[in-house]
């Protein structure tokens, strides 16, 4: 497995924004994953894995860690009986495709979620009523120091997070799912995949939902609409026009005007609806939000 150095991440976003990450790595098994976490740890590097960037906002500066992308034998997928078992670098829509063939169902809400195991796995990602928590039966996690099992109620499973920190890596994944005829499991993806692009931006790049649902009447993209939101734009970023909780890359967007129309959001949900929104993406890099200081000057439009 090569290190290599300086690689830009921008091309591993859904967004396609970031600058470069230190040292770069795609362990294809799990040795070679305990070797990158031993070179981070003999260095202490920070570690990061990257699956899709399908929720990821990548720092403009770039990340000064080790970031890993799973490949080879941490991508594979195979059914055994009613389970599905997945690499952390597995992408959905390969998990989707095997479990269809074995006419196993259950991981069909995750036919819109356009990323990999162990993001899902990460952000308890989900849609349409079902998520992760909801099919995961254990997890293989791999760290600096060991690996080992750990089951959802130890992963901390709740609305789009888990208790997973940097440098734990899910390298293997076990779903259970249930026999389904394949015709309507076919039926079901095709429903929820036409009720998505009804909703939401598609052939678009944007990293997802940006915030998570308030307790609030209205969810996150209706208090944004409210709020006047659809259409804003910072440079190249900008809110989209179909729906207010995503953002897209018009062009040459930078990380740093996806954050600014962030902060943006998260001041005008507080002043007209008192809702304080918590964002879902993940951050990568030396970045944090303005608005999650206390008391954030008001910044300037432009
Ligand atoms: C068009 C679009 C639609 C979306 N719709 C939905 C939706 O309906 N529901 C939903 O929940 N999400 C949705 N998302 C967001 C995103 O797809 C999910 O959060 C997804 O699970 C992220 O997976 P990923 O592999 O791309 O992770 P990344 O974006 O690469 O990473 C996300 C987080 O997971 C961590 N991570 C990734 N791999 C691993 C690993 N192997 N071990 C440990 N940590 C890891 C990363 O370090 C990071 O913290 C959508 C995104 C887009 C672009």
């Amino acid at each position: 497995m090569r290190i290599e150095e300086a690689v830009p991440l921008a091309r591993h976003t859904t967004l396609g924004t970031g600058g470069p990450a230190r040292y770069f790595a795609r362990p294809a098994s799990t040795s070679e994953l305990e070797a990158a976490l031993r070179f981070a740890a003999e260095r202490e590097l920070d570690v990061s894995v990257i699956g899709l960037g399908s929720n990821l906002l990548v720092a403009d500066e770039g990340v000064e860690a080790l970031v890993l992308r799973l490949t080879g034998e941490l991508a594979g997928v195979e059914t055994r009986d009613t389970l599905l078992v997945s690499g952390g670098g597995a992408t959905n829509a390969v998990c989707l495709h095997r479990a269809r063939d074995a006419g196993l169902g259950g991981f069909e809400f995750a036919c819109a979620i356009p990323g990999t195991t162990g993001g899902g796995v990460r952000m308890n990602a989900g849609a349409y009523g079902s998520d992760w928590a909801s099919v995961l039966e254990r997890a293989l996690v791999a760290t600096a120091e060991g690996s080992g099992w750990l089951t959802p109620a130890e992963l901390g499973l709740a609305y789009r997070r888990s208790s997973l920190a940097a440098g734990q890596v899910v390298a293997l994944a076990e779903h259970r799912l249930r026999e389904r005829p394949r015709e309507e499991i076919r039926a079901t993806i095709a429903e929820l995949q036409a009720r998505r692009k009804a909703a939401q931006p598609t052939n678009r790049r944007t990293f997802g939902s940006v915030f998570k649902n308030p307790e609030h009447e209205l969810t996150a993209g209706r208090l944004l609409e409210a709020c006047g939101l659809k259409g804003f734009r910072r440079g190249g970023a900008q809110i989209s026009p179909k729906h207010a909780n995503f953002i897209e890359n018009a062009g040459g967007a930078r990380t740093s005007e996806a954050l600014w129309l962030m902060d943006e959001a998260r001041r005008r949900a507080r002043e007209a609806f008192g809702v304080v929104l918590e964002h879902e993406v993940q951050l990568l890099g030396p970045i944090a939000l303005a608005s999650l200081a206390p008391d954030h000057p008001r910044r300037e439009e432009t």
